[in-house]
Parts: structure tokens; C-alpha cells; sequence
């Protein structure tokens, strides 16, 4: 079963990167830097880059982040990395764009939250003066509303209409609407003031799962902008990664969100790339996008006898991740191929055949010897002390044998299209 076909949205492009319409769902990240620092800022966008986020969003909080911003591209420029950054801007940001016009040339994106720009006549002046210098600069924006700093003036407003109603809504309903009236508001606002209606993109993030999907549900309803999908302030490891996975897949399935971020809090001493590496495997694993193999592996149970198919499984997924930017450009479509590693013979030659390539290691009782299976057929049984770096090697064979350019036709292992693999070992 496919997802919903994609919710028909208006197309926009930041630098070269298409977001919304018929393009494929955007991977995007931001850094935890600070952004005075250039030299750390850049080598975290240039890891999150490589980690395969597709745009990095930076924070630009004061006078000097803004003046470091021409400096960080720089620095990217000279490492090789190009990718699209995006200004995150609250409260001050018509100042500092105006007074660091390098700054407001650099950035690929600005970011404005309707409801960090200021209150009464000054907030539409300073949110007028963003939106102008995205205009004089070709900018794309995305109106980014957020649960924790909705604008009190606008729910203000709505919750002394909604106390007017013969029936009110619930608190937490006018809440919701009122995250939508803002982006949606703003957006209007936006365009009056000359911002092209396809160099928009909306959010609206809330941190609990629920709320999310009634957000966006109703906003996707309700407008053609391209969206910016992500739970905000998503948590911790696995609570984060749940709750993400969880609000964002049910959007995803109903052809909502046009490029996501997963908000992961890292853990002490945790990589910022696990963010993209979660955002990529929510895409892939709903069948939307692929960036790189994946390895199944089964949970494992009394009938495995060490943790070693475990560390096999870990060390294939490392290997193939880490080779992707290489394997990209010379293996297209190498991000589909499907790796299994399994622990016994009750599913492990079965699930090994469905998978392009896949191992089924011995389980307690079984002879010491690994069947591999290539393109649904047996093809070498591996033992003995270095099963791992022998899989290794026929994953790598298989690898140059069906993607490189000119190879043997493609095709999952369902298709059966069996490729001769040099056994390595018997
Ligand atoms: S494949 Fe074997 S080891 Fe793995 S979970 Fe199933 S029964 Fe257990």
C-alpha cells in the first residue's frame, strides 16, 4: 500500500532545491552552535550536510551571528559543501537584516515567527521590513509559527470571539485555530506586501502528537503553500523519536509535508546528525524517498546464540551509510538495494531471499555455517572466524556487479534477477 498521492501544493525553489508541488519531500536540520562562532558552525553544517540534510537552518540571534553568516558560507565553500542556509530570525531580525544586508544576501531562507516580531504597530512594521528585504533579495520565507510563542494579541482576539459564540470551543481547539490564523494571516500579509505566493512555506509546530495532525490536517485544507512539517520540541532519544515518527507519519501517509524536520534533543555527548539520519529513515521506511540501503534485521530471541548477527546487522548499516556519498554518483539506485542479516534458520533463509542480499547466521543447535542468499537464490555458505568481512565483501561485489553504470538489469530480489556473486568462501 502506497501513501495518499501528495497534497497538490504550490512549488518553491530555495537556491536550487525545489520544495512543494510534485518534488520529493525535503530532509532539513538546524545547528546547536553558536553562530558568532563561524569556524563550529560551519563544520556542524558541513556534517549535517554530509549527513545528507538537503538545507541547514541557523540561528541569526545578534550583531555578530548576522556579520559571521558571509563568513560560515565561506568557510562551506572552501570545505566543498554546498548547501542552502536558512536564517532563523526572532525578535530583532528587521534589525539585523537591515544592517547586515551580507547577511540578508547570504541566507538562502528566512525563517519569521509572526509571533516573536514584535507587538502592536511595531510588530507589522518590523515584520513588513523582513518581508521587504526578502523581496529586494529574491528570498524565500517560511512563515513559521510555533505553539510556545504564539502571538497572545491574535489568540487574544479569538478567545474573546470564541467566549461570544452561542457554543465556545474548547481553550485548546481556539488554540489551534489560532496557529493557523497566524500563519495564515501572515502569510496574506506577506503577499500584500509583494512576497510572491511561491516563495512561501508555512508551519505550524505544537509539541504533542495529537495537535500536530488536527493542525496540519486542517491547515493543508485550508491553503496551497508548501509545508514544513516537524513536532517541536520532539524530546529526547527514543521518546523523541517515537513521538516524530508517530505525528509525522500519519501526516505523511495523507500526502501532508513538504519537507520535514525531525527536532531531536541530543543526548549528552550525541551526534546532531541523528536528526537527519531519522528524517531520512521516516521517508524511506514510509517508501516516500530513499537515501541509502537498508538492513533488516530480526529482533533476535533465545534461539540466537551471541550478540554477533546484532553487531553484524550495526556494522553492515554503518558500512553502507558511510559509503553512500561515494556510491551515490558511482551506483545509482544503490539506495534501494535491501541487506538482511538474521539470527537463525526459522526465518532467516526466508526473509535472507526476499531481501536483495542477506545472511542467516546460525542459531543455537544449527551447524556454525551462514547461507548467504543473492537475488533469492543460495549462493555461498560462509563460516568460521571472519564471516563478517567476507558478507562485507560480497555486499561489496554485489554492489559494483548490479549498479554500476552498464551493470545487469535491476530489479528487487522479487524480481529474481540473479547476478553471479564469486563465492569467498564454502
Ligand atoms: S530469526 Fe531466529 S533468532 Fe531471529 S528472532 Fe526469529 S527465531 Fe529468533
Amino acid at each position: 500500500m502506497s501513501p495518499t498521492t501528495r497534497r497538490a501544493s504550490r512549488q518553491v525553489r530555495i537556491a536550487g532545491l525545489r520544495v512543494g508541488g510534485a518534488a520529493p519531500i525535503l530532509v532539513q536540520s538546524m545547528t546547536n552552535t553558536d553562530t558568532e562562532d563561524a569556524e563550529s558552525t560551519a563544520r556542524q553544517v558541513a556534517a549535517l550536510a554530509r549527513a545528507g540534510s538537503e538545507a541547514v537552518r541557523i540561528t541569526v540571534n545578534t550583531l555578530e551571528a548576522a556579520r559571521q553568516v558571509p563568513a560560515i558560507r565561506s568557510r562551506l565553500v572552501a570545505m566543498g559543501v554546498d548547501v542552502p542556509l536558512i536564517g532563523d530570525f526572532h525578535f530583532n531580525g528587521h534589525k539585523l537584516l537591515a544592517q547586515v544586508p551580507e547577511c540578508a544576501e547570504v541566507l538562502d531562507k528566512y525563517r519569521i515567527n509572526p509571533g516573536n516580531v514584535g507587538h502592536g504597530s511595531k510588530r507589522d512594521d518590523q515584520f513588513g521590513t523582513m518581508i521587504e528585504t526578502a523581496v529586494r533579495y529574491g528570498k524565500p520565507v517560511r512563515i513559521g509559527v510555533n505553539w510556545g510563542s504564539l502571538d497572545p494579541e491574535l489568540l487574544a482576539r479569538l478567545m474573546d470571539e470564541n467566549a461570544g459564540l452561542a457554543v465556545p470551543k474548547e481553550a485548546d481547539e481556539v488554540m489551534r485555530e489560532a496557529l493557523i490564523v497566524s500563519a495564515l494571516e501572515s502569510a496574506a500579509k506577506a503577499e500584500e506586501i509583494g512576497l510572491a505566493g511561491d516563495r512561501i512555506i508555512l508551519s505550524c509546530k505544537v509539541s504533542a502528537v495529537q495537535d500536530l495532525i488536527a493542525v496540519y490536517r486542517a491547515l493543508a485544507a485550508r491553503c496551497d503553500y508548501p509545508l514544513h512539517l516537524g513536532l517541536t520540541e520532539a524530546g529526547m532519544g527514543s521518546k523523541g523519536i517515537v513521538a516524530s515518527t508517530a505525528a509525522m507519519g500519519v501526516l505523511l501517509q495523507e500526502g501532508i509535508g513538504d519537507t520535514i524536520r525531525v527536532s531531536l534533543t541530543p543526548e549528552p555527548g550525541g551526534d546532531r546528525t541523528r536528526e537527519v539520519i531519522v528524517a531520512q529513515e521516516i521517508l524511506q521506511t514510509m517508501g516516500l524517498r530513499s537515501f541509502t540501503p537498508q538492513v533488516s534485521a530480526c529482533p533476535g530471541c533465545g534461539r540466537t546464540t551471541s550478540t554477533f548477527f546484532q553487531e553484524l546487522a550495526d556494522k553492515i548499516q554503518t558500512y553502507l551509510r558511510e559509503q553512500m556519498p561515494v556510491w551515490k554518483a558511482q551506483y545509482p539506485g544503490v539506495e534501494d538495494m535491501h541487506v538482511a542479516v538474521m539470527g537463525c534458520v526459522v526465518n532467516g533463509p526466508g526473509e535472507s531471499k526476499l531481501a536483495d542480499i542477506g545472511i542467516s547466521l546460525p542459531g543455537s543447535g544449527e551447524k556454525p555455517v551462514a547461507p548467504v542468499f543473492v537475488d533469492g537464490e543460495k549462493t555461498v555458505t560462509l563460516k568460521g572466524e571472519r564471516i563478517a568481512e567476507e558478507f562485507q565483501a560480497i555486499v561489496d561485489e554485489y554492489v559494483r556487479s548490479r549498479y554500476a553504470p552498464g551493470a545487469a538489469a535491476r530489479g528487487t530480489s522479487r524480481n529474481k534477477k540473479s547476478i553471479p556473486i564469486q563465492p569467498v568462501a564454502s
